[in-house]
This record gives structure tokens, sequence and C-alpha cells, in this order.
């Protein structure tokens, strides 16, 4: 794997650079801004320098870098599992010597180096088989005696270096595991990205390279965040699903206030959810503060003549009652109102989910809103808890684009667009 800095005097002249050398398939891996030390600080710029990460030509370790090697990669571990739990026992196969054992874990040069009397042996018995010299004969065992005592404890010692190499390995693979699980990352995906990193455990292979491999691995599972992207030709149109009480409304004052105020975009706001009143007027006094429409629908026919009468306007949130999965009246007439909607215009969902929320609870979450439509995801509350697996299982359970997420109460600063260099270093553990 290549891992490259690239300055620029923004992100996005940094990234051209990491594209330009390393091409699209990079994968970056961290942004951070760099201020020039000392005085000069003071009056220059920060700079943008982004780490960029690609597999060479399938990086290849046993390739060049790597001695090449006839050892059997099997970790004695592995062995001990293949034998139900106990060593196996050091056995020759019949008519094949101790010598010829160590030329199978060695390269030619390897056992040209440790065996020059190898040679010997072989033109030696020939010549005994010819010409049954008994005398040299026995100079000969003798010799090739000494040679194989010497072997083998090269061989030992080179054994002990590779065991011990490997139990580092062993170890370092264990502490991801256990780190992962700690960060309530799915038993099961655990194990696979575990698996996936034992693979690359080759000889020569270094604990860095490593980790970020599973660094990228984990970065490259998230994928890409695009975020709510404006539309062309009419209002983007966005409903946020979720069940009560993780955020959808705050989120939907942050987002909106952002592209009303900072952004100078018309905004509208609507709400379905009217079975709350604290939550319609919530959000009726943020649409007071952005000086943005606001409007309650309590029918799916009465959303598309809202939709028709703020078709001006650039974005439109829609904020939405949360239901449980027992309620099946509250989720028909969801699907009335996301179904109307689509009738006037396209439209866009997103799934709030609270990173607080059980595992369990998240993956029915999940499920029940998939009947209603496809969503990209925000997580919610990432200020009230330091263990955020859930983020990555439920990326990988639904497969779907996170776009944000947001760490605290405040509209509009705690929010931002999904960022998976932080999460992925939160759950390698910092
Ligand atoms: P809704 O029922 O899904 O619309 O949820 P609300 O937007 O009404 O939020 C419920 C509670 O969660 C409110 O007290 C919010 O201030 C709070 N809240 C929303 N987002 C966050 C967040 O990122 N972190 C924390 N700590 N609280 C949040």
């Amino acid at each position: 794997m290549i891992i490259k800095k690239f300055t620029g005097k923004t992100e996005d002249d940094a990234l051209k650079e990491v594209r330009a050398e390393l091409g699209a398939q990079a994968v970056i891996m961290n942004v951070k801004k760099v201020k020039k030390k000392g005085l000069l600080g003071l009056f220059s710029k920060p700079t943008v320098e982004v780490t960029a990460a690609i597999e060479e030509e399938k990086a290849d370790l046993s390739g060049s870098s790597a001695p090449k090697s006839r050892i059997d990669l099997k970790t004695p571990d592995n062995d001990v599992l293949a034998n139900g739990g106990s060593r196996p026992k050091e056995t020759l196969h019949p008519g094949e010597s101790k010598v010829q054992r160590y030329k199978d874990v060695l390269t030619d040069e390897e056992y040209e180096k440790l065996h020059p009397e190898a040679k010997k042996k072989e033109e030696a018995s020939k010549k005994q088989s010819n010409d049954r010299i008994d005398n040299l004969q026995v100079l000969i065992e003798q010799q090739l005696k000494s040679v194989m005592d010497q072997d083998a404890e090269n061989a030992a010692k080179a054994g002990e270096k590779k065991e011990s190499g490997n139990k580092e390995i062993m170890s370092f693979i264990k502490l991801i595991y256990t780190t992962l699980i700690n960060n309530e990352v799915d038993e099961k995906y655990a194990n696979d990205l575990v698996e996936e990193i034992e693979k690359l455990s080759k000889p020569g292979v270094t604990i860095d390279y490593l980790l970020s491999n599973i660094y990228q691995k984990l970065i490259l599972k998230f994928g890409v965040s695009s975020g709510i992207q404006p539309m062309e030709g009419g209002p983007r149109v966005v409903f946020f699903l979720g069940p009560t009480g993780v955020g959808k409304t705050t989120t939907i004052a942050k987002l909106a206030s952002d592209l009303s105020v900072n952004q100078k975009k018309k905004v509208a706001l609507i709400t379905s959810d009217t079975y709350r009143i604290k939550a319609a007027e919530q959000l009726s006094t943020y649409a007071d503060i952005m000086h943005v429409p606001f409007r309650v629908v309590y029918t799916a026919d009465e959303l598309k003549n809202k939709l028709e009468e703020l078709n001006d306007h650039d974005y439109i949130f829609i904020d939405t009652a949360g239901y449980s999965p027992k309620n099946t009246e509250k989720r028909d007439e969801m699907k009335r109102i996301l179904d109307a909607a689509k009738e006037v215009t396209a439209i866009d969902t997103y799934l709030v989910l609270s990173v607080t929320t059980k595992y369990r609870d998240l993956l029915s979450i999940c499920d029940i809103y998939k009947e209603m439509d496809d969503f990209k995801l925000i997580f919610t509350k990432l200020d009230e808890t330091s263990t955020l697996g859930n983020i990555y299982n439920i990326r990988v359970y639904t497969g779907a684009e996170i776009s944000y997420m947001t760490d605290g109460q405040e509209v509009p600063d705690d929010i931002e667009t999904f960022n998976p260099q932080s999460i992925v270093r939160s759950i390698l553990g910092g």
C-alpha cells in the first residue's frame, strides 16, 4: 500500500493532487489543517494536509519486498486448531529424511547455504551403490550427521524467530478484535474484519501495515457521503423519518438554518406530525426565527397541495411522526403521505437514528422503515456515547449512505457531514 501526504491551500486543492497522483481509487485517510509554527504562522493562512492511500497493483507483500519462502503460512495456533486442540506430532513420511523435510521449508538459496554437503551426499550415495567403499561411506555419513545436526539447530532458531513474529501479529489481531467488540461492533462483522487482516498476516508483514489496512478497509466500507444536494428545476424535497425523540426536528432546524441563513437558500418547512403539538410548535418557532415558511399537513392530499404551493423554494424539509413497529395505522398513514409526495415530485428520505439506541432496536427500526422507502441515514447524539460500533453495524446491515452526524443540542452548530475518519479512529480505539 502506498500512503502519501498531500498539501494544498484548500482541501479541494489537496484532493486534486491526490487524484492526480494516486488516481480516483485513492482512499482519504485523514484531513487536517496545518498552520506554520512560530511567528510565521501568525501571518500565513493554514494549509490543508490530506493523507491518502492506495493499494499497490494488488499490493502483494509476499512479492518483491518479502523474502520468497516455502514456509507454510499456517500459524502454530492454526495447526493446533486443525488438530482439535492438540499440537500435531512431528512425523516423517516413509522414505522422507529430515534433510528432505527442511528442504521443503527453505528457499533454494537458503537450502544450499545450509546444506553445502547435501549434494555430496547425493553423489556419495550414487557411488555407494556402484562401488561400496565402506570407509568412505562411514566418513560421508559422519559428515552428513554433523551437517544435519547443525541444520536442525539453525532451523529451530529460525522457527523460534518466526513464532515470535507470529505471536506479535496474533496479539495485535486479538487486540483489534477486542477493541472492535468493546466498541460494540457486531461480533459477526468484527470476525469478518479480523479474518480479512489475518489473510494479510504473511511473514514480513508489519503491524503498521495491518493497522493501516484495517483502517482503510473500514473507511471504504463506510463509503462516500454526499449529503443533501441542490435540485435542478424544482425544490429538493426531503423527508425525515425515525422514532420519536431521536432528534428529527432538531436536525431539520440545524440543516435548514445552515441553508437559509449561511447559504441564503429558500427553505420551507412542513410537519406531518400532528400527534404532538409540541413538535409542531418547536418547528414553527425555528421557522419564525429563520423567517422561512412553515406548514402543517394533516392528510396526504394536503401535503400535495403544500408541495405545489412551495414549489418555488430550493429546499422543502418535512418532519414526520415517529411510530412503533406495532402501530400499523400510523405506518400506513406515513406510507400514504410518502406516496402522495412521490406523485408530485421526486423525494429524498432520511432515516434519523440515535446512536444511544440499543443495537437490536436499531435493526428492527431499519427493517420497519425499509418498507417505506430507500433511505439515507443521519446519526444523532454522538455526544452521548463513546461506543460508536453501531454506526458501522447499521451501515453494513442497511448498505445505506450515512449523510450526517450530530453531536449536541445546539442549533445550528452541532451537525456535520458524516466523517468516516473520526468514526473509524474511534472504533479502532482512537
Ligand atoms: P424528534 O422527536 O425526533 O423530532 O426529536 P427532537 O428533535 O424533538 O429531539 C429530542 C431531544 O433530543 C431534544 O431534547 C433535542 O435537543 C435532543 N437532541 C437532538 N439532537 C441531539 C444531539 O445530537 N445530541 C444530544 N445530546 N441531544 C440531541
